[in-house]
């Protein structure tokens, strides 16, 4: 009796898992179904005043290729009388809202919300830009569940979005360091940082379609394994003894255990557009040559590196490659380099 029961309860899991595995609480943050029915990006992606639907993408989709775009732009499917977008913006898994931006010349991204996912492993964050206004208990430190109102799609930011172009702006990443202050103090940028370690500029991103794409197709079941999918395009040897606050907030990306170790390195794979995903720390013992602070490229992609306009993580113009000036701001964030 007690084994039918647990068989029936076994297949009646087998039916239900799939399901399950594939969504894992992750919703998407708009209401236009367009992405789950399966249609074209055209059914929900915003495009720029070019018109090519591809420019509302992430990655080299600006200025024919140069420019990156570090997020999806998602264009509304309810609009009021004059003309301005009604859609809600949702928080696609739970967590803690830990940056609400409510001026929108504040920032490029205009009045904006990051919410850090505090029980995924990694604990990364979403990041929702060009708000038109919040939803109810939107402030930092508030907990927020997978579907949560999270404010009104708009148009906001620190320039001028016009209204037939209103989007939500959707980012899911890292950020680089907690002392992101002091690395704006050192740039001597002549404004205020108002964003705290949330700025922009302290944060690195993943292509968020391609990983709704890998969740719905069942490839991964979570963000970690999304990391593990996608390529290293290079890796790069940072000779420290230091545990970067990086580390510190996503223990999940290092592959090997380095407590109460000497360490003297970090080896640290990028992925195409600068995660730096993969974390291997090296020890006194394994005598590697390099002296602190010295920076090193290990290894490698010429053929993604090529595929690339922009944001690479390396330069390829000369015979040898180069770190770029984008991976040595990253460095500098990272380890707190001058
Ligand atoms: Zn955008």
């Amino acid at each position: 009796m007690y084994l039918r029961l647990a068989q029936r309860l076994a297949s009646a899991a087998a039916i239900l898992l799939p399901q399950l595995c594939l969504q894992a609480g992750l919703i998407w943050p708009t209401p236009n179904p367009a992405f789950q029915n399966g249609q074209s990006i055209e059914a929900f992606i915003q495009s720029t005043a070019s018109g090519v639907p591809e420019s509302g993408l992430f990655g080299c989709v600006r200025s024919s290729g140069a420019r990156f775009h570090e997020g999806l732009d998602l264009f509304p499917v309810d609009r009021d009388r004059s003309g301005e977008p009604t859609d809600a913006v949702y928080a696609v898994l739970p967590g803690r809202i830990v940056h609400v931006s409510k001026t929108a010349g504040h920032s490029s991204y205009g009045r904006y919300i990051v919410v850090e996912h505090d029980q995924q492993v990694p604990a990364f964050h979403t990041l929702y830009a060009h708000l038109a206004s919040f939803g109810d208990g939107i402030m930092v430190g508030a907990r927020v569940d997978s579907g949560a109102k999270l404010g009104i799609m708009g148009r906001s930011a620190s320039y001028s979005i016009p209204r037939t172009r209103a989007h939500l702006h959707f980012e899911i990443g890292f950020r680089l360091t907690n002392d992101f202050q002091g690395w704006y103090d050192r740039q001597q940028f002549g404004s205020k940082n108002r964003h705290g370690m949330w700025n922009g500029m302290n944060l690195v991103s993943i292509n968020p379609l391609d990983f709704y794409e890998s969740m719905r197709q069942g490839q991964v079941s979570d963000l970690y394994e999304y990391l593990k999918l996608i390529p290293a395009i290079a890796r790069i040897r940072v000779h420290t003894a230091d545990v970067p606050d990086f580390v510190k907030a996503y223990p999940a990306l290092v592959t090997r255990p380095y407590a109460g170790k000497p360490l003297v390195a970090w080896d640290i794979a990028f992925s195409q557009y600068g995660v730096p995903k993969e974390w291997t720390p090296r020890f006194a013992e394994e005598a590697i040559d390099g002296r602190l602070g010295d920076v090193k490229i290990l290894a490698y992609s010429p053929t993604l590196l090529k595929q690339q306009d922009c944001r690479r993580v390396l330069d390829m113009g000369g015979t040898k490659p180069k770190i770029s000036s984008g991976t040595l701001s990253t460095l500098k964030k990272l380890f707190g380099f001058k």
